[in-house]
C-alpha cells in the first residue's frame, strides 16, 4: 500500500486537462484586480491524496488506485463527486477539482471544491466487489482525515450513485461513533439515509431555470432576435439521461416546444413538437427513438442538433460542438448542461455568430445546489418544511377566509387548494434552486456588462468566480 498527500506539485502529463482549466482562468484573471500571488493562490490544488490498497477480489488480490483532490481550503468543507472509471487519473482530478471550486463560487455555494475517483471499471465488479472498494476508499477517506461534514462532502459522479454514498455514509458513521453530524459527510444519498427531496431532478431543473433566466431577460432576447419568455421556444435535448430527460420535462411542462432529441443510436425531428413523455415510454418499450410516429429520423445523431431551433441542449458527452459542426448550429441559445460539450473553437464560433452560449460552470449547478441543501438539512437535522408547513396553510386559511367574508364571494377547491398549500421539502429545495440560478445568472450578465472586452459568458462566469473566491482570501487574511 503506498499513499501521498502533499500540497499539490504534481507533474503535468503531456496533456493536461488541469493546465488547460489553468489557461481559461489565466483569461478571466486578467480582468481581475487581485495580485499575481492570490491568483496563483487560488489556482493551486491544496492537498492532493493519491492512494493504492488491497481488495479481495474473488481468488485474487487487487490493487486499486483512487484519489481524493481538495482543490481550495478557501471555504470548508470541500466539496465534489467520485467518479468510478478506468480514465481516472490525477491531472483529470485536480481539473475537476478546481472546476468545483469556481461552480460553487458562481453559485454562492459556500465550500471549496474537491473531486475523488477511483480507476476501476465499475461493470466489471459484482455489487459486493464494488461495497468492499468503496467501503474500503472511505475508510482511507477517515484515516487521512479526508472526508468529513466539516473537512470535505464527496458526491456522486459518473459511475457512482445514491447506492455507493449510502456505502459511504454508513462506513463513515461507523469509525466515528457518535458523531451527531455523521450523515453530513457525503451527499446525494438515498432519502432514507439523509438524502434530500429533488437532488434527482436538481441539475435538469437548474438547467431549465437558467436558460428560461436567459429568456426573460429583455435585453438579451432583443440582441438574438427572439420574444422573452419561454412559451412557445423551439429545443432540441441531446441525451436523455439523468439531466437531458429532466431539463426536457421542465422545457416541456412549461410550455416550451421540444422540437428535437437525440440519444446514441439516432435522433428524432418534428417542428410540430414531441411529447417527451410519450417518447421516453416509447424508447422504454422499442429499445430507441428512431421511428417515433410523427417525427422524422435522424440517423447520424450528432445531426439533430443542427436542426432549427431557438434553444440547443447538449446534455450527453463532451466535445460533440466543435470545429466541425458549430457554423451549422442554428440554435440561438446554447445551454450546456453537460460538462464541456463544446469545445473551445466551437464556443468561439458560436460567440461570433452571436448566440449566447452558457456556461456548464454555471448552468448544470444545481446538483451540487441541491447538495447544499442536503447538507444543511444533516447538519440541522430536520426536514425543510416541517416547522413552517402547517403554520403557512393555517395563516393562508386565514386570509383566505378573512378576503371570502369582505368580499362575500367564494374561491373554488382547485384554488383553495392551491392558496392554502404550505411548502413541503421539495417545494422549498426547488424555490432555493430556482432563486440561486436566477440570482447567479444575473451576477454573470452583470461581469459581462462590466467588463470591456469580455464577449463570452464562461469568460464572465469565471471572473465571478475568481473575485469571489479572491475576496474571501483576503478576508481571511491568511497571507503570513
Ligand atoms: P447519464 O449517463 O444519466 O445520461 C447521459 C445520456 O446521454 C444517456 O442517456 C446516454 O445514452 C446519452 N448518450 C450517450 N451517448 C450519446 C450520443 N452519442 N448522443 C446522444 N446521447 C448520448 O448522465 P448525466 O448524469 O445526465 O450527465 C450528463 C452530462 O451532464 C455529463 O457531462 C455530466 O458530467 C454532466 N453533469 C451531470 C450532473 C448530474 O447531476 N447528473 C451534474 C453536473 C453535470
Amino acid at each position: 500500500m503506498s499513499e501521498t498527500a502533499t500540497a499539490a506539485t504534481a507533474q503535468a502529463p503531456h496533456y493536461s486537462f488541469f493546465h488547460g482549466v489553468e489557461r481559461n482562468f489565466d483569461k478571466a484573471a486578467s480582468h481581475t484586480r487581485f495580485e499575481k500571488g492570490i491568483l496563483e493562490q487560488i489556482k493551486a490544488c491544496n492537498s492532493i491524496l493519491q492512494m493504492k490498497f488491497p481488495v479481495r477480489i474473488g481468488d485474487k488480490i487487487e490493487v486499486i488506485e483512487a484519489f481524493r483532490v481538495q482543490h481550495s481550503h478557501h471555504k470548508l468543507p470541500c466539496k465534489g463527486g467520485i467518479r468510478y472509471s478506468m480514465d481516472v487519473n490525477q491531472d483529470e482530478v485536480m481539473a475537476l477539482a478546481s472546476l468545483m471550486t469556481y461552480k460553487c463560487a458562481i453559485v454562492n455555494v459556500p465550500f471549496g471544491g474537491a473531486k475523488g475517483g477511483i480507476k476501476i471499471n465499475p461493470k466489471n465488479y459484482t455489487p459486493f466487489e464494488l461495497e468492499k472498494i468503496t467501503r474500503r476508499y472511505a475508510s482511507e477517506l477517515v484515516k487521512k482525515n479526508f472526508i468529513g461534514p466539516g473537512i470535505d462532502v464527496p458526491a456522486p459522479d459518473y459511475g457512482t450513485g445514491a447506492r455507493e454514498m449510502s456505502w459511504i455514509a454508513d462506513t463513515y458513521a461507523s469509525l466515528k461513533p457518535g458523531e451527531v453530524d455523521a450523515l453530513g459527510c457525503v451527499t446525494g444519498k438515498p432519502i432514507a439515509q439523509g438524502g434530500v427531496r429533488g437532488r434527482t431532478e436538481a441539475t435538469g431543473l437548474g438547467v431549465f431555470y437558467g436558460v428560461r433566466e436567459v429568456c426573460n431577460t429583455v435585453e438579451d432576447m432583443k440582441r438574438i432576435g427572439l420574444n422573452t419568455g419561454i412559451e412557445g421556444k423551439r429545443v432540441i435535448v441531446q441525451g436523455l439521461g439523468n439531466v437531458g430527460y429532466h431539463a426536457a420535462k421542465f422545457f416541456y411542462d412549461n410550455g416550451a416546444i421540444i422540437v428535437g432529441l437525440a440519444e446514441y443510436e439516432g435522433g428524432i425531428y418534428n417542428e410540430r413538437g414531441l411529447d417527451i413523455y410519450k417518447v421516453v415510454e416509447y424508447r422504454k418499450t422499442t429499445g430507441s427513438l428512431l421511428n417515433y410516429p410523427g417525427a422524422i429520423n435522424i440517423k447520424n445523431s450528432a445531426e439533430t442538433m443542427e436542426q432549427e431551433c431557438d434553444i440547443l441542449i447538449p446534455a450527453a458527452l463532451e466535445n460533440v460542438v466543435n470545429a466541425g459542426n458549430a457554423a451549422r448550429i442554428k440554435a440561438k441559445i446554447i445551454g450546456e448542461g453537460a460538462n464541456g460539450p463544446l469545445t473551445p473553437e466551437a464556443d468561439e464560433i458560436l460567440n461570433k455568430k452571436g448566440a449566447i452560449v452558457v456556461p456548464d460552470m454555471y448552468l448544470n449547478a444545481g446538483g451540487v445546489t441541491v447538495s447544499y441543501f442536503e447538507w444543511l438539512k444533516n447538519l440541522s437535522h430536520v426536514r425543510f418544511g416541517r416547522m413552517d408547513k402547517r403554520f403557512s396553510e393555517n395563516q393562508n386559511n386565514t386570509i383566505l377566509k378573512t378576503v371570502e367574508g369582505l368580499t362575500g364571494k367564494k374561491v373554488t377547491d382547485t384554488e383553495r387548494t392551491l392558496i392554502m398549500h404550505g411548502p413541503d421539502e421539495v417545494d422549498l429545495v426547488y424555490s432555493g434552486l430556482e432563486d440561486t440560478m436566477i440570482g447567479s445568472y444575473h451576477e454573470i450578465r452583470e461581469s459581462l456588462l462590466q467588463n470591456n472586452g469580455v464577449q463570452d459568458m464562461r469568460t464572465a462566469a469565471f471572473i465571478c468566480a475568481i473575485n469571489k473566491v479572491g475576496v474571501a482570501y483576503e478576508e481571511l487574511g491568511i497571507f503570513p
